[in-house]
């Protein structure tokens, strides 16, 4: 993945521009509507499609002052690039690099026993007690321990190796189920039940920096669960977590990503013929057709075949007939943009390009996949790397 500060090059055949400055701006809003809660900048899946590094420095530099990655191996490449602070991961598998994560002083998150076993055994081989979180299911149904009985061992048994210099525990946390669905009950049975895994924690003895269980759509919508820190994703990305909260713009929020394609071939073709494999479109009378280079091992879903936007010399244009592996065809109706024309795909919207949001509704998704699975055969191209003037 290139990193670079220059303009968009026109000679590359596709490119993914993340303007860092358009995060920074989003992080400070997000810190403006949960003050009082630090911030953690989730940065996990290669910022989900932006780029670890350069986004977890922009954020840092706006004010947030958590990563969080879900692998240790996200985690370790944040600290092998040289970021510093305080960074959390929280999905582990038996046998991971608890000892290189101990000694790269990460917080861990502990959802059951087996772990707490393993990242007290790497505490005693690198000889410093490991930073943990205590992750409990509040009622996702997914990772984190189950209240009661399991709930119980984990945090008497995390106390006893605090006890002996093996952990220190740094945070007690959960994730929502349905913080996009505003009102869903689930909301505040969850919001109820982590007070009470919390309490139950406080009473045995636990002491924890951060309280913690908002992601973006509670962060941006349900200010009782805020606690200590926020973990924002997709609303940093400057993404609307979902269409029926409202828009990035409803929220200060301004899209990072915006992806285009160079115009590889723009010919004429008459009435009648097929386009792209299996022939699912056919023009509809004698018409010109884009070549737009990029297709679904670029990440461009399979789905968006005869339904996703483009934005070409102006115009919104429809990918006509299947999305192949490395490119789309555009049914361009006449017009002769010059090869090379930029054919943008999505953006912040407010040039006229489509969004991801729009592409999301386009393919029955959600707009996280759409920036997520952009491949890494796209080079990103991040610009505003600093603050203008
Ligand atoms: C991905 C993730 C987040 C961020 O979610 P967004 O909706 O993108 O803000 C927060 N917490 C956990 C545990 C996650 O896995």
């Amino acid at each position: 993945m290139t990193e670079t500060a220059a303009e968009p090059t026109a000679a590359l055949r596709a490119r993914a521009e993340i303007d860092l400055g358009a995060l920074r701006a989003n992080v400070r809003a997000l810190r403006a509507r949960a003050k009082g809660a630090a911030v953690m900048a989730v940065v996990k899946s290669d910022a989900y499609g932006h780029g670890a590094v350069p986004c977890a420095r922009a954020a840092l530099a706006a004010g947030a002052t958590w990563l969080g990655t879900a692998t240790a191996e996200e985690a370790l490449a944040l600290r092998a690039a040289g970021l510093s602070g305080r960074l959390l991961c929280w999905l582990w598998v038996p046998g991971g690099p608890w000892r290189e994560a101990v000694e790269a002083d990460i917080d861990v998150s502990l959802s059951g026993m087996w772990a707490l076993r393993e990242v007290t055994a790497a505490a005693r081989a690198a000889g410093r007690p490991a930073r943990v979180q205590l992750k409990a299911d509040t009622g996702l149904g997914r990772n984190g321990c189950q209240p009661g009985a399991d709930w119980a061992e984990l945090v008497g048994e995390a106390l006893r190796a605090e006890a002996e210099g093996l952990v220190r525990i740094t945070g007690l946390w959960s994730h929502f189920a349905c913080a996009d669905e505003p009102g869903h009950p689930s909301i505040a049975a969850q919001l109820t039940r982590f007070r009470e895994m919390v309490a139950y924690a406080e009473e045995r003895g636990v002491r924890p920096e951060v309280r913690h269980i908002a992601n973006s759509p509670a962060t941006l919508t349900l200010p009782e669960s805020h606690f200590d820190l926020v973990r924002t994703g997709i609303a940093m990305y400057g993404v609307s977590p979902s269409p029926e909260l409202g828009t990035p713009a409803d929220f200060g929020l301004r899209p990072v990503m915006t992806l285009s394609a160079s115009l590889a071939l723009v010919k004429h073709a008459p009435g009648g013929h097929g386009v792209s494999y299996g022939h699912h479109y056919v023009t509809p009378g004698e018409t010109t057709l884009g070549l737009v280079p990029v297709g679904y091992a670029d990440g461009i879903p399979r789905h968006a075949s005869g339904t996703g936007p483009v934005l070409v010399g102006g115009k919104w244009r429809t990918v006509a007939g299947r999305v192949a592996m490395d490119q789309f065809v555009v049914d361009l109706g006449g017009d002769e943009p010059p090869v090379g024309t930029d054919a943008v795909l999505f953006g912040p919207g407010d040039r006229g390009e489509p969004t991801a949001e729009d592409w999301a509704q386009a393919c029955g998704t959600i707009a996280y996949e759409i920036v997520t699975r952009i491949g890494t055969r796209v080079p990103r191209v991040h610009v505003n790397e600093r603050e203008a003037g």
